[in-house]
C-alpha cells in the first residue's frame, strides 16, 4: 500500500500511515475491511472501524492500527457508534473525550450539533449524558472554559479586548463584552484592572 500521508508530529507504536486503500475504505464505510484495520483520529482521540458511519475525519489527522488493542495502548478510545472493541464505551469515558475535545478546541465554532458529530453521538444524547456526568451542559461547559481562558488572557497578557475575544472564538467584540459581563458581572476591561474583585466568581 502506498503511503499518502506522512506523520511527523508524533510517533505511535504499531501505527501505520494512511494508504489510499485505507482511505477509500474509510470514506466509503466499507464493511469488508472491518477487522483488517482500525482508524484513529488524533484530534478527537477516538478510533473506529472502517465501516463507521461517522463523518470522515481529515486525512492528516488519521492514524491506522492493525488491532483495536494497539489503538487502546496508544490511549485512543473506542467510538461509541461503531464499537470497535465490541464493547460499549462507558458514558463517563465518552464524556471525558468530549470534555478534552472542548478543552483543546474551545476557540473553534463549537455547537452542540458539531460537537456531537465530531464525537460520534446524537446532540440529544450528548446533552443529556454530559449534563448527568458533568452537572452542566456541553454548551455551558464551552462558555465556562471560554470565560476562564478570557480571564487568563486579560490578566496575564496585554492583548486588546477584541484580540482576547478572537482567541476564545468570539469574533464579535461587542458580543464578547456582553457575554463576559453576563457571565462574570464585570466588563473585560474592569476585570483586567480589578481581577481580585472578581476572583470568587
Ligand atoms: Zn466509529
Amino acid at each position: 500500500m502506498r503511503s499518502i500521508v506522512k506523520k511527523e508530529d508524533r510517533f505511535y507504536s504499531h501505527a501505520e500511515t494512511v494508504s489510499e486503500e485505507h482511505w477509500l475504505a474509510i470514506i466509503s464505510n466499507d464493511i469488508s475491511y472491518d477487522g483488517q484495520f482500525f482508524y484513529a483520529v488524533k484530534t478527537t482521540g477516538i478510533f473506529c472501524r472502517p465501516s463507521c458511519k461517522s463523518r470522515p475525519p481529515r486525512i492528516e489527522n488519521v492514524t491506522i492500527f492493525q488491532t483495536a488493542d494497539h489503538a487502546l495502548t496508544e490511549n485512543f478510545r473506542p467510538c461509541k457508534r461503531c464499537k470497535p472493541t465490541g464493547q460499549r464505551l462507558p458514558d463517563h469515558e465518552w464524556v471525558a473525550v468530549v470534555t478534552e475535545y472542548i478543552d483543546r478546541n474551545y476557540m473553534d465554532n463549537l455547537t452542540l450539533e458539531s460537537l456531537a458529530e465530531i464525537c460520534h453521538g446524537s446532540p440529544y444524547h450528548l446533552h443529556r449524558t454530559f449534563k448527568r456526568i458533568q452537572e452542566i451542559t456541553p454548551v455551558e461547559y464551552i462558555h465556562m472554559i471560554r470565560i476562564k481562558k478570557a480571564k487568563e488572557y486579560l490578566v496575564e497578557t496585554d492583548k486588546s479586548i477584541s484580540d482576547v475575544g478572537h482567541l476564545i472564538g468570539m469574533h464579535n467584540t461587542s458580543y464578547f463584552i456582553t457575554f463576559f459581563k453576563r457571565m462574570t458581572g464585570s466588563t473585560p476591561l474592569n476585570y483586567r484592572h480589578n481581577p481580585k474583585d472578581h476572583r470568587s466568581e
